[in-house]
């Protein structure tokens, strides 16, 4: 007779699971774990892969919406919540109860702050009374990875690339341990990488400079710019060569220009960027050797693309 722990983990891997960890409630430093389930007692976190192969139109410049598509949207709007959901049937018929947690891409806690994945004008922003969980902490709380220095989560079998979504329960499942760092040795890569200049030597993250440079603000790594683009700003070329700090109002103005790719009809915000800063930590960690799913060829085959600012 399987436990409920492995029952668990053999319906959420059926489901599209990769990774699956349990933590003990009590160790995550999220006060909201608690505030939405005050008996909660394990928190389980389900993350699945990010496929490498919807980054390759990106990587090579030929395709662009799968990133979107398959490696974000359905990950986080089918794939997730209906693992979750079956997870939660296993606990709810075993007499606990399970809430289910996956990201609201369009609730931000804070006031001024925005989410490069969906449109800024649909974000609700510091609602306090919904509360959200920090996924990155209460990913390494229930011992999925380690943070990277640009803030995404590291594991050893994919690197930054997963999705994850959580349940909270007030079954008390025995927890995994959480990882002890070793991935991330602050190389810089990920810094490196934003066509924005998104992201600060220290990790720190701009993130309305990344909500402008995610949909392509940047000439030299968007196929798809024209050549009048931005034609009224002043600084039009520091622009397209991602050099100018963009503040929040700058950012809605910017954004609102990039409008030279068409849209994908959901509620995810083409990314044009496909998450470069990720990338270029995967790339760096699987040269490296440090991962541990491998594949018969490394995924940067030949030197970075990119366009000459005039073409
Ligand atoms: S690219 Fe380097 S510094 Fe950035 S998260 Fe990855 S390992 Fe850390
Ligand atoms: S690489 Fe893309 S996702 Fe990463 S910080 Fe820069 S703009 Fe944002």
């Amino acid at each position: 007779m399987s436990t409920l722990k492995e029952r668990i983990v053999e319906q959420l891997k059926k489901d599209g699971a990769d990774i699956v960890r349990f933590g003990n409630a009590d160790r995550f430093k999220d006060a909201n774990v608690k505030i939405l389930f005050p008996e909660a007692k394990t928190v389980i976190c389900v993350a699945a892969r990010q496929l490498r192969g919807t980054r390759r139109g990106i990587e090579e410049g030929t395709t662009y919406h799968h990133f979107t598509t398959v490696g974000l949207e359905t990950l986080e709007e089918t794939i997730l919540p209906f693992a979750l959901l079956r997870a939660c049937n296993i606990l709810e018929d075993a007499g606990f109860d399970a809430l289910p947690q996956r990201r609201n891409q369009l609730v931000m806690a804070e006031k001024d702050s925005t989410n490069p994945e969906v449109s800024y004008k649909k974000i609700y922003r510091g609602k306090t009374a919904e509360h959200q969980l920090d996924f990155e902490q209460c990913a390494v709380d229930a011992g999925l990875g380690e943070r990277g220095l640009h803030g995404s989560i590291l594991t050893e079998e994919f690197g930054p690339f997963q999705r994850y979504a959580f349940v909270i329960t007030n079954a008390e499942i025995e927890p995994d341990p959480v990882v002890e760092p070793k991935l991330c040795d602050k190389c810089g890569e990920c810094v490196k990488a934003c066509p924005g200049h998104a992201i600060a030597p220290d990790g720190t993250l701009n993130r309305w400079q990344c909500a402008a440079y995610y949909v392509g603000a940047n000439a030299s790594k968007n196929p798809f710019m024209p050549s009048y683009a931005f034609e009224h700003e002043p600084d039009r070329e520091a622009i397209m060569k991602g050099e100018v700090q963009l503040d929040s109002k700058r950012a809605r103005k910017i954004i609102d220009q990039v409008n030279f790719y068409p849209p994908i009809r959901h509620a995810y915000c083409s990314s044009i960027c496909g998450k470069a800063c990720d990338t270029a930590c995967y790339i760096h960690l699987e040269k490296k050797g440090a991962l541990k799913k491998k594949f018969v060829s490394q995924f940067r085959k030949r030197p970075e693309w990119k366009l000459s600012f005039d073409e």
